[in-house]
């Protein structure tokens, strides 16, 4: 199912891959039913149809509104509304963390920039929990990812050997939730460089949100992401590392080592993952992490708000070079201060892109 455009997986394809080699049976089963996923694609688009008229939901002031659904191990979506916008915790942690996860998010996009929700207008914030997918056998196990499908979010509870459930880190339920901003704003195209970019973004934004929740300064700051997702290993750190990209893992049995580059001199121009949207997004991350190094203090002040300019900037089909461009124009405004602008680009040329 993560091959289609409209869906945004958490998971790269290439770390499935890796894993559908895997000298555990069950490790190796799980992900060649989560590459080939495509009977259950078919019943999240048919469940899909129903979502229209629940987007129209809008509390009653058209701000925060909130529905967090359980799949209950199923891959219907939306499954049975779970904990609705106001509603007390429920106990279950996946269909909490989703609530609370999804609010934070909503609060940093309306508190930083005042944009009330995803599109701008109050769209509804529909996550659904517990979701799982069709094996060969027929029976259904549990999703080892997250996506955004441009309607709702979904949410697996992950093998429980290489991962836990997919609600644990900020940053991604963030990241998720940012594909749904871009798809409203600049909605670059999910392939090649234009796609590494969206990917950024989502990183960029999943990050930032998490250590703006946590009042996090960039000195004290982790910029790996969805460490909270792994079943603790040696040869495993998290995800993706914005800050050391191609670090995250290294030589795992389960997911192979890193494919990320630092620089441009490393890019990636083959055709797997949509062109290297999840490989190539390494370069312009640690753009933003000497950015935001550079300039201390918090990332969400400064570099978060040129970050957030340029998405608005962009559009479906910009490079990479545009976007650093666009980064440094936007730094040069004097509201950000004289030294932004020079931090922006001396970040850029760090890993190999001129302005
Ligand atoms: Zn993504």
């Amino acid at each position: 199912m993560c091959t289609r455009h409209s869906i945004h997986c958490f998971i790269p394809p290439y770390i499935l891959e890796h894993m559908a080699q895997s000298p555990l049976e069950r490790v190796r089963a799980l992900a060649i039913t989560n590459l080939a996923s495509g009977a259950a694609f078919v019943a999240f688009r048919m469940s899909a149809q129903a979502m229209p008229t629940l987007l129209a939901q809008k509390s009653p002031d058209g701000t925060k509104n909130r529905l967090i659904y359980d799949a209950k191990g199923t891959n219907s979506l939306p499954g049975t509304l779970a904990r609705a916008e106001n509603q007390k915790a429920t106990g279950d942690a996946a269909v909490d963390e989703a609530y609370d996860g999804s609010g934070d998010v909503y609060d940093f996009y309306e508190q930083l920039f005042q944009r009330n929700s995803l599109d701008g207008n109050g769209m509804t914030l529909v996550s659904t929990a517990h979701v799982a997918e069709v094996d060969f056998q027929g029976e259904f196990v549990p999703m080892n990812n997250a996506f955004w499908n441009g309607q709702q979010m979904a949410y697996g509870d992950g093998d429980g050997i290489v991962f836990k459930r997919f609600t644990g880190s900020l940053e991604v339920i963030g990241h998720e939730l940012t594909h749904g901003v871009q798809s409203f704003t600049s909605n670059l195209t999910y392939q090649g460089q234009s796609g590494a970019l969206n990917e950024h973004f989502a990183d960029v934004f999943g990050m930032v949100i998490r250590q703006w929740k946590e009042g996090t300064a960039v000195e004290d700051a982790s910029w790996v992401v969805g460490k909270e997702l792994l079943v603790p290993a040696p040869t495993r750190r998290g995800i993706r590392d914005m800050e050391k990209p191609g670090t995250a893992y290294a030589n795992d049995p389960e997911l192979g080592d890193d494919p990320q580059p630092a620089t441009m001199a490393g890019l990636y121009t083959g055709p797997k993952d949509n062109g290297g949207v999840h490989i190539n997004s390494g370069i312009p991350n640690r753009a933003f992490v000497l950015t935001a190094k550079a300039l201390g203090g918090n990332a969400w002040e400064v570099a978060g708000r040129i970050w957030y300019e340029t998405m608005l900037q962009l559009h479906s089909s910009s490079q990479f070079d545009d976007c650093a461009r666009i980064t440094v124009q936007v730094a040069g405004n004097k509201r950000y201060g004289a030294a932004a602008k020079k931090a922006v680009k001396a970040a850029w040329k760090k890993v190999g892109i001129t302005v």
